[in-house]
């Protein structure tokens, strides 16, 4: 079915709903004429909005623009993906107690709300004609479009990961088979056995990840296969989050599984040796591999003209979330040049959704933008029941033209706890259902 042919579709069915409800409000008018009712005015369309990728910012700002504009605005949503998988819990698929099934949600609820939500993979965006191209649909013009399209590896960067090292040596930085094929080797792998992960540079997605991830791994070996190892090649100089929690779970409660080596930047993998090599020529060989390549925003943005930091990220405007390099694109989630100290996570990312939805409402009114204030907590689980966090909270600054974080606010857990192993779960179920309007 064409785009158009849904549209119509839904524009039909969308009148036959209103129809209906203006029978009724006029039966109710009818009635209640005598007591001063009036007739409610027609809502004035303002435009067209596509949003492209459907996780934790575009499902968002999607779903909030269609909640508070109604059917002022049609939202056209787009994913190459049929349902959301959420990274946020995926390391416990990696650990063992948790199933990828678990994390995956459906569309529906957005599709209830009046989106439409379309299966595709947008091939180009032109952002001076605000016109995006498909695999499967014809081109569309939008009057504004909200980008989010996460992230893409930059490969290239470790000499040997190609498409076929890729098969058996995954990255799973994005929550789905790869996640599923980590968690088999390990449990294919012998006690007495070396995995072995690679960290790049910040920046990259989710700055805990990859140590919440040793610290699964580590939680199975200690449970299931006490005699293996974990060899932790760092391109950073040190654990980049929530560093004093880390050090503290790898050396009392993980003391002897984790052998952490800063400063360790993975340039080449020799798929046949089982073996990374470091920029300084150390060969680390493991039975399992799990390397997570350095980073940049999705394709798209790249190919559009938009990442206009360092060739890798988006420039934003704070305010709007309007891209710096084109008037009428937004960009939100990971695919941004963040902000100093806000990281690239899923809680932010719905931040930024909600503060582009604003925004694109209000421009499209003629209305003066605001800029929003936006706050993340990062959950990271140590074992399968003990979780800390790290919160923070960013306000414009509009001498700076940027977002800064707010003196004071946040923090940090001061020890593992199982609460907060309660709290994370409940931050998982309740973001999934305010990105995708279905009761947690
Ligand atoms: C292991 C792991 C653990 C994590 N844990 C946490 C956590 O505990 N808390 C937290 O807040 N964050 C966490 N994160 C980070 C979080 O997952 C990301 O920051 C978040 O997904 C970013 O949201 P986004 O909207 O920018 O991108 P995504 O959520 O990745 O969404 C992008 C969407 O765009 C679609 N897309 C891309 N290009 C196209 C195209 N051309 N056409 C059509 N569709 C397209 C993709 O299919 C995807 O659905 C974790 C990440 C990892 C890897």
């Amino acid at each position: 079915m064409s785009q158009d042919a849904i549209g119509t579709t839904l524009s039909r069915r969308r009148v036959v709903q209103s129809l209906g409800a203006s029978v009724a409000l006029g039966g109710l008018a009818g009635l209640a004429g005598c007591a001063g009712f009036s007739e409610p005015a027609p809502t004035r369309k303002l435009g067209r909005v596509a949003v492209v990728g459907a996780g934790f910012g575009g499902a968002t700002a999607a779903r909030y623009l269609k909640m508070w504009a109604g059917d002022s605005v049609d939202v056209w949503l787009y994913d190459r993906s049929a349902q959301f998988v959420s990274c946020p819990l995926s390391n416990l698929v990696v650990g063992g107690s948790r199933k990828i099934e678990n994390l995956a949600v459906s569309y529906q609820g957005l599709r209830d709300s009046g989106i439409v939500v379309l299966q595709d993979e947008v091939t180009a965006l032109d952002p001076a004609k605000r016109r995006l191209s498909f695999n499967k649909f014809a081109d569309q013009t939008f009057d504004r479009i909200i980008v989010a399209p996460g992230i893409d590896f930059l490969f290239d960067q470790v000499q040997g990961y190609n498409g076929e090292a890729q098969k058996t040596v995954t990255h799973a930085w994005r929550a789905g088979p790869q996640t599923v094929t980590l968690r088999q080797q390990l449990e294919a792998m012998p006690n007495g056995g070396v995995f072995v992960i690679a960290i790049p540079l910040a920046p990259y997605r989710c700055p805990p990840g990859p140590y919440e991830r040793i610290c699964q791994v580590a939680h199975y070996f200690k449970t299931a296969k006490a005699r293996s190892k974990i060899i932790v090649l760092d391109a950073n100089p040190e654990i980049i989050s929530k560093k004093g929690l880390f050090t503290k779970a790898y050396d009392e409660e993980f003391k002897g599984f984790v052998d952490y080596r800063p400063n360790s930047r993975v340039t080449e993998l020799d798929v046949a040796g089982n073996t990374f090599i470091t920029e300084l020529g150390d060969r680390v060989r493991g039975d399992v591999l799990n390397l997570i390549p350095p980073q940049r925003a999705g394709d798209l943005i790249v190919k559009a003209g938009l990442a206009n930091a360092n060739n890798r990220w988006a420039q934003v405007d704070w305010i709007t979330m309007e891209s710096t390099a084109a008037k009428g694109i937004h960009v939100l989630g990971d695919a941004t040049f963040s902000a100093p100290a806000m990281p690239k996570s899923g809680h932010m990312a719905n931040q930024h959704g909600k503060a582009a939805a604003a925004a694109v409402l209000d421009l499209l009114a003629g209305r003066e933008v605001r800029p929003s204030t936006m706050a993340n907590t990062c959950y990271s689980f140590i074992n399968d029941r003990d979780v800390v966090h790290v919160a923070s909270v960013h306000q414009y600054d509009a001498g700076q033209k940027t977002m800064v974080a707010v003196k004071g606010s946040g923090g940090l857990s001061s020890a593992a706890n199982p609460t907060e192993g309660a709290y994370a779960q409940s931050w998982a179920e309740n973001i999934w259902a305010d990105m995708f309007a279905r009761l947690a």
